[in-house]
C-alpha cells in the first residue's frame, strides 16, 4: 500500500502545480519568445491567441513576430512558480 500511497501524493502534487502555474499565467508571462519578447501568458508582449494567452502575434512595434514561438522560461517564472512548488 506505501507504493500506492506515495504515488498518490506525487499525483497531487503535479496537480497542485499545474493549478499554480494556471493561476500565474492568468497574470504574467512564463516565458520567452525566439524574437526575444515575453509570451506564454497574461500581460505579456505577445497577442492572445484563441486558446493560449500570449502566443499570438508580438506587440512590441518594428518586431516582426507574427506568432509566439518558445525560446526559453522567463527566470522570474521559474522563481515565482517552478522552484517554489
Ligand atoms: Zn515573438
Ligand atoms: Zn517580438
Amino acid at each position: 500500500m506505501q507504493n500506492a500511497d506515495s504515488a498518490l501524493n506525487k499525483l497531487k502534487g503535479v496537480k497542485q502545480m499545474t493549478s499554480n502555474v494556471a493561476d500565474y499565467s492568468a497574470e504574467h508571462p512564463k516565458s520567452k519568445c525566439a524574437c526575444g519578447h515575453t509570451g506564454d501568458g497574461g500581460n505579456s508582449q505577445h497577442d492572445n491567441a484563441l486558446f493560449e494567452l500570449g502566443h499570438g502575434a508580438c506587440k512590441v512595434p518594428g518586431c516582426k513576430c507574427k506568432r509566439f514561438t518558445w525560446a526559453g522560461w522567463l527566470s522570474a517564472f521559474v522563481v515565482d512558480v517552478a522552484l517554489v512548488s
